[in-house]
């Protein structure tokens, strides 16, 4: 599938450390899953490549964060441009290494460059206070200054957006930036920054260290060890946000964590219930499930369950699987063999407690499952507990508001939520009843780049995206002047 790049040169296999192409001693090989073929092999880093690209960062962060806003916006903005000017080429890399259908893929490029467009704007906006006095003799500021070096460690459901999502607003805040992108998808973040380059992002402020699993360890052991990084800002599962967090106590760094979700969907009797099957499937199957805001858990009220669940089973059994360059798939493959296998095991645990089969529950070979729904779902189902992180739908039936409140916030998780009502009192009890970091009412799709996005509880610290997103790449400096 990389043949047909329109520009060839998009396709970097080697690691960037100070402006630098490194291909490293060792290497390891990137696959397509959707067809198990060898994409390409790419540079194996270790964590003396780490030290080095800390250092670069660190030695680049003076003339970084002395460019005017302005200038850094300017350089952003051409960021911004190139990647919507090869958006096709990004996006065939995406749909090669991480799977997802071609339009989506190419969705996902528009997506994470916007947060490229945001950011070099609100570079503009780092507005520094000054306050009241409480004595006449002195003068009292806030200025906003950069957080210094910044390490991004990224997940390969979004190859490009979860990378842009964190780099645009430390590049634009004027912090350097070290990203170890996931191993299963380092061409897009690669080609994303040979695009960096030819914007005029200057050596050594922006680095992409690519390992394959254990480098990736090693890495990031050095990453939060170092007191040269001052924020980590990790996307990915709860328990490695928990080993991270840990290894960054010693050096008490920063931390943005977007982490696991359990996202309830919830569908009361007053719905439109048509809206909520086209809601449901968009939130659902986004990505063959695998995103951290797909819902995982839908209820259902008893006087809708019925026709919801058939008419969404209908809308589930119409989606096309398949490689995501072929025309009209929206279900590619999921990433690796233990993504199938989690979604078996969810499904067939849910079989044995009662659920109902509605469409799917099976393999259809290779890294494909058949897009799934399963009623009659419990909550003493591992689908109730865990992310399934794919293409199953448990549906729960309820009866009361009260009731479906406190189902939906039984977890450590709390990222997205959505709900579908027409009453308006209503949707303003459980907008504030659900404990999440965002709630989507009769919507299944929530994320834009000028949104804060982030969760709540064990879901993760921090926002990103909006206006909010750069406070944290910039530290808050409080200056008291005396003798006016
Ligand atoms: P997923 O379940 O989406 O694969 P992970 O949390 O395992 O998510 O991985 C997300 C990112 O974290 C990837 O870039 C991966 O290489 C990296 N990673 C995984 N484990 C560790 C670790 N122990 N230390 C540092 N980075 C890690």
């Amino acid at each position: 599938p990389l043949a047909q790049l329109k520009d060839p040169t998009l396709l970097k296999t080697d690691a960037l450390i100070d402006g630098q192409w490194v291909a490293g001693t060792e290497r390891f090989d990137v696959y397509d899953p959707a067809t198990g073929q060898k994409l390409a092999d790419v540079a194996k880093l270790g964590p003396a490549d780490a030290e080095r690209a800390i250092a670069a960062a660190n030695a680049a962060w003076p003339a970084w964060r002395n460019k005017t806003a302005k200038e850094r916006a300017n350089i952003l903005r051409r960021w911004h441009d190139l990647l919507m000017a090869n958006q096709d080429d990004l996006g065939r890399l995406m749909t090669a290494e991480q799977g997802k259908p071609l339009p989506e893929a190419k969705g996902e490029v528009a997506y994470g460059a916007s947060f490229v467009e945001w950011f070099a704007e609100e570079a503009k906006r780092v507005n520094g206070e000054t306050l009241p006095t409480f004595d006449n003799n002195r003068r009292l500021l806030v200025l906003k200054q950069p957080i210094g070096v910044c390490a991004a460690i990224t997940p390969w459901n979004f190859p490009l957006a979860m990378i842009t999502r964190k780099v645009a607003p430390a590049l634009a805040a004027g912090c350097p930036v070290v990203i170890k992108p996931a191993e299963q998808t380092p061409l897009t973040a690669l080609a994303a920054a040979e695009l960096a380059i030819r914007a005029g992002i200057p050596a050594g402020v922006l680095n992409v260290l690519t390992s394959d699993g254990p480098g990736s360890v090693a890495i990031g052991k050095v990453l939060c060890a170092s007191d040269v990084v001052r924020h980590l800002s990790f996307t990915g599962s709860t328990e490695v946000g928990r080993i991270l967090m840990a290894q960054c106590a010693p050096t008490i760094k920063k931390l943005s964590l977007e982490l696991g979700g359990n996202a309830p969907f919830i569908v009361f009797d007053d719905a439109d219930v048509d809206s909520a099957v086209e809601g449901a499937f968009a939130s659902k199957y986004r990505n063959a499930g695998q995103t951290c805001v797909c819902s995982n858990r839908i209820y259902v009220q008893e006087g809708v369950y019925e026709a919801f669940v058939q008419k969404f089973a209908a809308k589930v059994a119409t989606a096309k699987v398949g490689n995501g360059f072929e025309d009209g798939v929206n279900q590619g493959p999921l990433i690796e063999e233990a993504a199938v296998e989690k979604v078996q095991r969810h499904v067939d645990d849910a079989l044995a407690k009662g659920g109902r089969v509605l469409t799917g529950g099976k393999r259809l070979g290779g890294l494909f499952y058949a897009p799934t729904v399963v009623a009659d779902a419990s909550p003493d189902m591992l689908c109730a507990r865990e992310e399934t992180f794919g293409p199953f739908a448990p549906v729960f039936k309820f009866r009361t508001e009260e009731e479906v409140i406190q189902l939906a916030n039984a977890t450590e998780y709390g990222l997205a939520s959505y709900f579908y009502s027409r009453d308006v009192g209503r949707i303003f009890r459980v907008a504030e009843a659900l404990e999440y970091g965002m709630v989507g009412v009769n919507v299944g799709i929530l994320a834009t780049e000028h949104v804060p996005f982030g969760g709540v509880k064990q879901s993760g610290l921090g926002r990103e995206g909006s206006h909010h997103g750069i406070d944290e790449y910039v530290e808050l400096k409080y200056v008291a002047i005396g003798d006016v």
